[in-house]
């Protein structure tokens, strides 16, 4: 009878200093590394990397921590710093350089991330019980990656600072790992998620992380010309407008990322978005924009907005308008305001009588349907890229262009398409089009 011959796992070793607190996260970094299929190593002898998990509270404790590094190192020479000591990097490198990585405390991501690169999982079905790529409830041509969490504005309408607190940013290496990963397994687009994704690495102050014998920058641009290397399209949401975006541009206009951008704008007047208080609220949006056409001429920008905010007056509604006539947004959403429990925006005055609010929506769904069909039907006649979602037995396919979005924009709906699978991308030439769709044929097979 033949034997299979299971890989060995790595095995890590452990050594838990200080207080409870850092006990609960050694016990929540070994429980991730024994789900990920790592084996636990009682001495230093057996482990393939040790993790020493720091206590710097007080200078004896630092003391304590230091020797117990250097033991460590002693003993099996292969060794991650984590927990409370992880703040002062400096001070550990000097005195032993040959530590593999520093990271902080409550930074599990982190420290989980450099055992696998110290000493990465064989590939196997029986030690990776989860997919490489993590588990995924999107199909598996797109995947959405987030990249941070939390937000340090406070929109008057929104709950979300206190729900999830301020901005705290993924490493830009633990994305792009992730993002390799979705990408070897089958991802053909990244949809790059946050709540402001234009700060991302604020809280990180931007630093670089190294990468590839290079190194990359927890900054938006640094991050989407990384992403963009990785051969899928890269789509960006939930962007606000600070200058820095500018550099994305031509990023875009080189076909690194999509030309795409998710802002969302919110309202068009400056009282409403200081009511709202806005991010990145700034007069000079149209010119900017005009400007990102001249870079990128396909640019597609989607945008949700809210009328009936509290103190919207007929007079700013007309300036949304009028914005919009302009601004000649791709794809737009909108949303009646509603208040929403624990909200600022909920003791603002003005409020809006609620079939003014549905007059106001009808008139902006009618001027932004009239747009979107106008710059649809500009499209007929081109050879557009499309992404295909799902076939249908009848030999027809729906997909998406460039500047659609799955779920929140519009579909590519395609005939004599039975040849195609989902995933694939391919050219195809547009023959109509209404308000929201577009209809094509494959250019060739
Ligand atoms: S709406 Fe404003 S406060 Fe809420 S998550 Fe977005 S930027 Fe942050």
């Amino acid at each position: 009878m033949e034997t299979l011959e299971l890989p060995s796992p790595p095995k890590v070793g452990m050594v838990s200093l200080g207080c409870p607190k850092a006990l609960v996260d050694s016990e929540r970094i070994l429980t991730k590394l024994r789900s990920d299929g790592y084996q636990m190593s009682p001495d230093y002898a057996g482990a393939d990397v040790v993790l020493v998990n720091t206590c710097g509270f007080l200078d004896s404790a630092k003391e304590e921590s230091l020797s117990a590094i250097g033991e460590a190192i002693a003993e099996n020479g292969r060794v991650i710093v984590t927990g409370c000591m992880g703040k002062e990097a400096e001070l550990i490198r000097a005195r032993f350089p040959e530590v593999l990585a520093i990271t902080g405390a409550a930074q599990y991501e982190d420290v989980v991330g450099a055992v696998h690169v110290a000493a990465p999982i064989p590939p196997s079905a029986y030690l990776n019980l989860v997919p490489d790529a993590g588990l995924k409830l999107t199909p598996r041509h797109y995947s959405y990656l987030k990249i941070s969490e939390g937000c340090n504005h406070r929109c008057a309408f929104c709950i979300i600072p206190s729900l999830r607190g301020d901005l705290v940013s993924r490493r830009p290496d633990a994305i792009m790992r992730e993002a390799e990963k979705l990408v070897a397994a089958g991802t053909k687009e990244l949809l790059v998620i946050s709540q402001d994704t234009s700060a991302y690495g604020v809280d990180l102050k931007h630093a670089a992380w190294p990468w590839k014998g290079g190194e990359v920058r927890a900054h938006m641009t640094d991050l989407a010309r990384e992403l963009g290397k990785l051969g899928a399209w890269v789509r960006l949401h939930y962007v606000y407008p600070y200058p820095h975006v500018d550099r994305v541009i031509p990023l875009m206009a080189d076909g690194l990322v999509l030309p795409y951008l998710d802002i969302p704008f919110q309202h068009a007047s400056p009282k409403v978005l200081k009511a709202m208080k806005r991010p990145a609220n700034e007069a000079k949006v149209l010119e900017r924009i005009r400007g990102w056409r001249e870079i990128c001429p396909d640019i597609a920008i989607r945008s949700t907005f809210i009328v009936g905010f509290p103190g919207e007056t007929e007079e700013d509604f007309a300036y949304l308008l009028d914005w919009l006539d302009e601004a000649q947004l791709d794809r737009v959403g909108a949303f009646r305001f509603e208040p929403v429990g624990g909200a600022a925006a909920n003791g603002l005055p003005g409020v809006v009588p609620e079939e003014v609010k549905e007059e106001r929506y009808a008139r902006f769904m009618e001027k932004t349907a009239a747009i979107s069909a106008a710059k649809l039907a500009a499209k007929v006649g081109r050879t557009l890229d499309i992404i295909i979602d799902a076939v249908d037995p009848e030999g027809g396919a729906t997909g998406r262009s460039k500047a659609d979005a799955p779920e929140i924009d519009g579909e590519v709906h395609l005939r004599d398409a039975g040849h195609l699978a989902q995933g694939d991308i391919v050219k195809v030439i547009i023959e109509d089009a209404d308000e929201h769709d577009l209809f094509g044929v494959p250019a060739a097979r």
